[in-house]
């Protein structure tokens, strides 16, 4: 203690002296405007609630006093960060519109609303001047963010950024536990429309600050509820936020690739819409202040290099500032990487802006708490010469102060380099229409003959959420594939003359009309190259610990087809503009029977439950009608009326063709199915997007807790498929049917009350999170599979599956060298028969992050083992040469039977000593039939980072396992993900669809 002390003694007086002298001359400091009162019963607040001197500065350590506008003690009874007080999204908006009636440097817009019907806003503040002029200034900046309107023009693009201000879009709290923002972008606000120093009048005069105070509203109002409920429960354990919005938690700032929650959405418009400069998103999980866009490698490869220097200036004034203020623990380096482009102020750096983020430290909620660093944290560092305290009291207002004076100083910095970041702003867009010529590649192109049309429109729907252009060729486009070079291996001669045998490669592409074209030379380019292009992250990168994802290529993880055009010719075939992206659906021909290809499209699976009572079949096997080719799967819709069949598929985008008479090929009815989705209390993050995907595909299913699935008596009179996502923290199965200790501590109620009205939402509740599935819990799900029920599991929920009996044979284990970082893989259909695999083709490109290595034994409770001891399948010493056999003197040869082998994901043949009176040797028809298996080493890869990928490599992916009547199904790969793995949703839904019928197809031959 006493050493912290002398610490605090000394940094207080270093604070003191630096603070008044640190400007250099014909710089603005930082100073109160003498002539301006102060509240001083706010400041002296702000004095109470701040725990150290140096946890403050000359920016924030008073208000500055107004007779007109109200400060934001008038909504939160009590000044911005101070303890125990946590606003509502509603509060914080109140004030806001309060600021907006009191005060002309005020304007507060909607900017949509939340999945749970909550509003979004944005708040602007700069002076009068500047929001009467709103709309001029919008109409000079979108010249600049779309150059084109300027034909590219850099003396009309100079007058345009002297003549225009910039816009600084600043987002709060859009990860919930992470409180402090609102109340600091309270404060902020107040003090650039009321403050008079001149360092906040010129940020007020020069730059239009917007706000969004709440990005995560549901998952905001969740928070205070439960803050409400610890305020008033002091002795008691407060549950943990298990639920922030209403689909996902942390994963929330990892949407702006997919873009498919309303957050997002809402955010990107608004950035999009102000032709805002900077996005600036606020976080709390790092003390003091880490300014983290500079973070460390590998950077974003599709970002323009202007950008990382943007990053660098900014940060590098934002961290001398702060400490020149005495404040410690401000830092720009560290272990963030700016790969992956799925961050929500990454809109910004695909966008032609500029992303920011900041880590500052917070407490979970307005709590005052005694933080306890770990020695990584207050290290000194090269990049950290003023490292955070070991031990420290720290208070919501302390972060307020870092928050504050962090977005003061930046703003401030920006200012007074707008003209060069407006000027940027211009050339990061000009830059981007150049791309064909400049860097490539020309365009992307969708071909028109895409089997997968519905999803090949949903990926352009993506693209349009990103406002990038699309256009559709008039007519049928021919361009030049770049060369491939061949690699010259050291000591090789060039050939002589051709290789007979070797393939000639197509020097040309062709696509037909009405093929969907990217250009390259638009604004937006660079998002639409980012998500469209492959990643390679190299095992010999520097950085060993990815922050994300490290590959998301969308055609691969949608399953469709997108060409990279480097042929600039592209540009100039005939095309046009297209606003409306959908696919085409309709029947065509004449006849009763309706059939449908089956190309593992999810919008099958809607149309299953859109024509609840029409009779459905799958066929078994591919066939042909009158010359034209069906796959296997295919629906085939006997009883339906033609208009309704007609009204599903124009409004789902499928193609059906009308047959005179049903084709003679097996088939077996298609269901929609009563599936019953299961949730655990522990975490609700990963099983989120599965609940996104099926509500978007208007797929209906019960949704409940391990808790309340145990209680249901007969599951399987009720149920046909549980779902059973991934818990997605690698729950081990006791953590799964056990849930959170109750031999001690209290309960944890998830519910609405009047102390809490928001908790639950339109999610589900509980009067006691912490009991899990319990042992009956477990033995209901298994009586469900016994009596003709499917359970899908997916990587943790598959390990319980297997833990407890479900999936004799079949072994599941962490990989031990293996690095596959959120990854796209590929994998092979083995048993292209399986319903799982309908529609499919031999390659499928599928989402993997570390999956589970699962392997099959022939022999239960078995494992396959390495053979103990040397190799002895090589010959012995002996007569002859390597490849003779051995010989014994004096007697004849003896030939030794053919060792039998299999593939790594085929069961291992069971030899006549393992079969001898065994009564572990599992039967041909209760093994797992293996979908899916990974790709060999070498064709594993498609995007992202993969290292020591020979440990999953041939390994199964999707098990189909006999259980009884019914069926465990076991992912690896995750097959429902983010928004982005549309491509694999099908396995799931095949398997929903064909629930009673998954054995189609099976060959149960012994070997
Ligand atoms: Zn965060």
């Amino acid at each position: 203690m006493r050493n912290s002390s002398l610490k605090i003694c000394l940094l207080g007086l270093f604070a003191f002296v630096f603070a008044n002298s640190a400007w250099a001359d014909g710089e603005t400091a930082p100073a109160r405007d003498p002539k301006q009162p102060v509240d001083e019963a706010y400041t002296a607040k702000i004095k109470k609630y701040t725990t150290a001197p140096y946890f403050s500065s000359p920016l924030v350590d008073y208000l500055p006093a107004s007779k007109t506008v109200p400060t934001p003690e008038v909504v939160l009874g009590d000044v911005a960060g101070a303890p125990g007080i946590l606003p509502y999204a509603e509060e914080v908006y109140k004030y806001m519109r309060l600021l907006e009636k009191a005060s002309p440097r005020v304007k507060v817009i909607s900017i949509g609303t939340t999945e749970e019907g909550r509003e979004m806003i944005a708040v602007a503040v700069s002076s009068e001047e500047n929001l009467k002029k709103l709309e001029e200034n919008r109409a000079r900046l979108a010249k600049l963010a779309d150059p084109r309107a300027i034909h590219l023009d850099d003396t009309e693009a100079d007058k345009l950024v002297a003549q225009s201000t910039p816009v600084y879009y600043i987002t709060g709290t859009i990860h919930s536990p992470e409180t402090g923002a609102p109340t600091a972008l309270m404060e902020l606000a107040y003090r650039l429309a009321v403050d008079e120093s001149p360092y906040i009048k010129e940020i007020r005069d020069g730059v239009i600050t917007l706000i969004t105070p709440v990005v995560e509203v549901d998952g905001r109002n969740r928070v205070v509820d439960l803050y409400k409920w610890h305020l008033a429960h002091p002795k008691d354990f407060y549950p943990p936020l298990v639920y922030w919005g209403k689909y996902v938690a942390h994963d929330n700032n990892r949407d702006a690739m997919g873009v498919t929650l309303k957050l997002t959405e809402n955010v990107l418009n608004t950035y999009v819409d102000w032709k805002a400069q900077v996005l600036h998103d606020l976080h709390e999980s790092v003390p003091y202040l880490y300014d983290n866009t500079v973070g460390d490698g590998p950077y974003n490869a599709w970002i323009d290099p202007i950008l990382a220097d943007e990053w660098n200036m900014i940060a590098s004034r934002n961290v001398a500032d702060m400490t020149k203020f005495g404040m410690p623990g401000v830092f720009t380096h560290g272990d963030f990487d700016t790969w992956s482009p799925g961050y929500l102020m990454f809109i910004a750096a695909l966008h032609n802006g500029i992303s920011r983020l900041y880590e500052t430290f917070g407490n979970g909620n307005a709590d005052t708490r005694e933080r306890t660093l770990q020695p990584d944290e207050y290290a000194r560092t090269w990049y950290k010469q003023n490292p955070p305290l070991p031990k420290t009291l720290w208070s919501q207002r302390d972060n307020n102060n870092y928050e504050e004076t962090g977005l003061l100083v930046s703003l401030h910095y920006f200012n007074e380099n707008k003209r060069l970041f407006l000027k940027n702003f211009y050339l990061k867009a000009k830059r981007s229409v150049s791309k064909p010529g400049s860097e490539g590649p020309a365009a992307y192109v969708l071909p028109a003959d895409e089997p997968r049309g519905t999803l090949q429109a949903e990926l352009l729907q993506v693209l349009q959420k990103q406002k990038v252009e699309i256009s559709r060729a008039k007519s049928a486009i021919t361009i030049s594939l770049p060369v491939k070079k061949e690699k010259k291996k050291e000591g090789e001669k060039p050939a002589e003359g051709k290789d007979k045998d070797a393939k000639i490669e197509p020097t040309t592409r062709s696509f037909p009309a009405g093929s969907y074209v990217i250009r390259m030379d638009q604004p937006y380019s660079r998002i639409a190259d980012a998500l469209l292009d492959h990643q390679y992250w190299s095992p010999e990168d520097p950085q060993k610990t990815p922050y994300d994802d490290t590959g998301w290529t969308f055609g691969e993880l949608f399953g469709v087809q997108v060409v990279r055009v480097t042929d600039t010719k592209v540009l100039d075939a005939p095309m046009e503009k297209v606003t409306d992206v959908h696919a085409t659906g309709g029947v065509k021909g004449d006849g009763a029977v309706f059939a449908i290809r089956n190309h593992a499209e999810p919008a099958l699976a809607t149309l299953r439950y859109k024509l609840k009572d029409a009779a459905i079949e799958a066929a078994e096997e591919p066939f042909e009608v009158g010359g034209a080719k069906f796959t296997r799967g295919t629906f085939l819709i006997r009883d339906a009326k033609r208009a309704d069949v007609e009204n599903a598929a124009k409004e789902l985008g499928l193609q059906v063709a009308a047959l005179a008479a049903a084709p003679s090929v097996k088939t077996h009815p298609v269901r929609a199915a009563r599936i019953a989705y299961v949730h655990t209390w522990l975490s609700t993050q990963t099983e989120g997007w599965w609940r996104l995907a099926l509500d978007g595909l208007q797929i209906p299913y019960d949704y409940m807790s391990t808790q309340a699935i145990a209680k249901i008596p007969d599951l399987r009179g009720k149920y046909d498929v549980i779902l059973f996502p991934p818990v997605g923290i690698g729950a081990s199965a006791t953590a799964i049917i056990q849930g959170y200790p109750t031999a001690w501590g209290n309960p944890l109620p998830w519910q609405n009350t009047p102390l809490t009205p928001n908790l639950a939402g339109k999610n589900d509740s509980t009067d006691d999170m912490r009991p899990g599935l319990g042992y009956d819990g477990v033995a209901k799900l298994q009586s469900f599979v016994q009596n003709g029920g499917v359970l899908v599991t997916v990587d943790d929920t598959a390990q319980f599956a297997l833990a407890v009996g479900m999936g004799a044979g079949v072994n599941a284990a962490r990989s031990e060298k293996l690095k596959m970082v959120g990854a796209v893989v590929g994998t092979r259909l083995v048993d292209a028969a399986s319903p799982i695999a309908y529609g499919y083709e031999e390659k499928v490109s599928a989402y993997s992050d570390d999956g589970l290595v699962f392997s099959l034994s022939s022999i239960a409770g078995g494992r396959r083992r390495r053979r103990l001891g040397p190799d002895m399948r090589e010959r012995p010493t002996g007569r002859g040469t390597k490849d003779d056999p051995d010989y014994a003197v004096g007697r004849p040869g003896a030939e030794a039977p053919e060792e039998p082998e299999a593939e790594t994901w085929e069961y291992p043949p069971v030899t006549d000593e393992q079969a001898h009176n065994n009564a572990r040797v599992i039967p041909a028809a209760n093994r797992a039939r293996v979908v899916l298996r990974y790709a060999n080493a070498k064709d594993l890869l498609l995007s992202g980072l993969i290292e020591n990928g020979g440990e999953i490599a041939q390994h199964p992916a999707v098990l189909d396992v006999p259980v009884g009547q019914g069926h465990v199904v076991l992912f690896s790969i995750n097959p429902v993900y983010r928004g982005e793995t549309r491509g694999t949703y099908s396995l799931v839904l095949n398997t929903v669809l064909n629930f009673d019928n998954l054995n189609a197809g099976r060959k149960d031959a012994t070997k």
